[in-house]
């Protein structure tokens, strides 16, 4: 696999038929580099001969700005991807189908959210409840793993529009990764009077933001939430989504395994396998 490596000074790229990176340390794999103008150049690329023709080529830190490449950074939505849907749980324990819905049904999440709270202030239900339930729950099967390999291989953040007071009994047993997520307003008793988004389509500007720190982004996600992080990203791909989700962008890969989400990261790195 050919892969092209932006410079930070130059407007050049290396081209070399595998690399590895670790900690901005650039390691080729195999015989070549080649250098070509722009990266719209690249399928029509001249092989230049630089020299580099050991097995392995180590970039030493005084080249780094030359040829370091983008580091790459993964963020991944929270809920359907590494754990189950909290709210799903919560109706399942709490008998209320009303709170079944999620962002996997639901396009506004401000919307959602204004109807969660007054199911629960209707049904007498307060963050203790939930937290409740929320502590018995467990990770996606393979999660834990899945989350362990990627960190061995790029920067993790995990970017959720759930909230703090929510996630941390889970956060707990995925090892505590990065979490950019939201925050309950919960009076004395314990009800919960309102949600803070800490900005409005956090995902989206996560990545954004990430981006303009010169990050290579990937992203993941399975519902209508994630879907302006999947395209703001340089590579977007679907977990487990719902049909109709899927359907309705259609730019983005889909996978329904771990394996098939280490698949597409690799390719979109690209990252070690
Ligand atoms: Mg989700």
């Amino acid at each position: 696999m050919h892969t092209v490596c932006p410079s930070l000074t130059r407007r050049e790229y290396i081209l070399v038929t595998r690399i590895q990176v670790k900690w901005n340390v650039v390691t080729a794999k195999k015989d070549h580099i080649g250098i070509c103008s722009t990266v719209q150049e690249q399928e029509i690329v001249h092989e230049t001969d630089l020299g580099y023709h050991a097995a392995s080529i180590q970039i030493p830190f005084s080249m780094e700005r030359d040829f370091m490449i983008q580091p790459v950074l993964a963020c991944l939505d929270l809920e359907g991807v590494l754990i189950p849907e909290i709210w799903i749980n919560v109706a399942e324990k709490t008998g209320i189908a009303d709170l079944r819905l999620t962002t996997r049904d639901v396009p506004d999440y401000g919307a959602l959210m204004k109807r969660r709270l007054g199911i629960l202030d209707q049904h007498k239900l307060g963050l203790p409840d939930i937290q409740s339930v929320i502590g018995a729950m467990r990770p996606l099967d393979g999660a834990a793993e899945f989350l362990g390999w990627l960190r061995e291989r790029c920067q993790v953040i995990i970017v959720s529009d759930t909230f703090s007071e929510f996630a941390l009994p889970l956060m707990r047993q995925l090892a505590y990764p990065a979490i950019f997520c939201n925050r309950l307003e919960v009076d004395a008793t314990g009800r919960i009077v309102n949600y803070h988004l800490r900005q409005p389509d956090q995902k989206r500007a996560s990545v954004l933001a990430l981006k303009s720190l010169q990050f290579r982004v990937l992203a993941t996600g399975d519902a209508y939430n994630d879907t302006s992080m999947l395209g703001a990203a340089d590579a977007g791909v679907f977990f487990r989504p719902p049909d109709a989700v899927a359907k309705q962008f259609p730019q983005f890969p889909v996978v329904q395994t771990y394996e098939g989400l280490k698949e597409q990261f690799c390719k979109a790195g690209p990252l070690e396998r």
